[in-house]
């Protein structure tokens, strides 16, 4: 098994592809936190994924709060006995004119994908060195982190700034084996898409089959949507790369949706 006995933190794993990230990698024998701002729903997943509670736990984390980032990272660390992987996962998505954006939803989409990234990242680049035995950082980027949609102003934004994270990351772990990587996925049927399929066909005065059709799929190689399956393969391929080769790079996972 490729994760064998590693221990991960993915944030946002208690729906669509964090979900499926904690499921694969407790299918590779990893042990993993699922950390969620819904502690209900975390604690479900956990119960779900690993009814013995050996491999899953459930971890109430809020990633905007540095206080429970700290305190969930550490005590992934007192049960476990170190951290090996984070997956920094949670997102949420606005759509909105750029023109008709709150100052608030802007700062809370960045506070969720960017603070967030950096919280996480922090307590868990501390937790790795202090374990001198390296790990992966992975961020969740999209195809929005190399090019732009319209309404899409702060995501758009965030996503290109997890790039340059990763990359800063790359450098300064590398002496303690700690590597970082962004996986960039098209469109993925999760709960977030879907309640953007309505949201965008009101703003562009289109069906929602063509908002599928001619917004989302149609620069794919094959009109199909990315899966949830096709991102957790993806992560699991990733985390377990042991070397520094691998590094403050992002892959995107899109049906040909944007080839760099
Ligand atoms: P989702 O809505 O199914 O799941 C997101 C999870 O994040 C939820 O469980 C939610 O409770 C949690 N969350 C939200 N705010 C949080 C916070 N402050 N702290 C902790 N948890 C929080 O969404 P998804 O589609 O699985 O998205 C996961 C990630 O993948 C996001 O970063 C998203 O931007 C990215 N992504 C999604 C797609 C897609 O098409 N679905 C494409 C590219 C990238």
């Amino acid at each position: 098994m490729i994760l064998n006995e590693k221990v991960a933190i993915v944030t946002g794993a208690a729906s669509g592809i964090g979900r499926a990230i904690a499921t694969a990698f407790i299918a590779e024998g990893a042990r993993v936190a699922i950390a969620d701002i819904s502690i209900d729903a975390a604690t479900a997943t956990a119960r779900e994924l690993d009814a013995t509670g050996e491999r899953a736990m459930a971890l109430a984390m809020d990633v905007t709060n540095e206080a429970q980032v700290d305190a969930g990272t550490a005590s992934v660390t007192a049960r476990w006995g170190g951290l090996d992987i984070l997956v920094s996962n949670a997102g949420i998505q606005i759509i909105s004119p750029l023109v008709d954006l709150s100052f608030n939803d802007w700062r809370r989409l960045m506070a969720i994908h960017v603070d967030g990234a950096f919280l996480t990242t922090r307590a868990a680049m501390r937790a790795m060195i202090a374990g001198k035995r390296g790990g992966s950082i992975l961020l969740m980027g999209s195809v929005h982190s190399h090019l732009a949609s319209a309404l899409k102003a702060p995501y758009v934004t965030a996503k290109h700034g997890l790039l340059g994270l990763a990359k800063v990351i790359a450098k300064e772990g590398a002496e303690h084996g700690i590597r970082s990587n962004v996986i960039c996925p098209g469109f993925v049927r999760t709960p977030l898409v879907e309640r953007q399929i309505p949201e965008q066909a009101k703003s562009f005065g289109i069906t929602e089959a063509e908002v599928v059709k001619n917004v989302m799929l149609k620069d794919t190689v094959d009109g199909e949507f990315t899966t949830v399956d096709d991102v957790a393969r993806t992560a699991v391929f990733l985390a377990g790369f042991q070397t520094n080769a691998l590094t403050g790079q992002s892959i995107t996972v899109s049906h040909g949706w944007h080839m760099q």
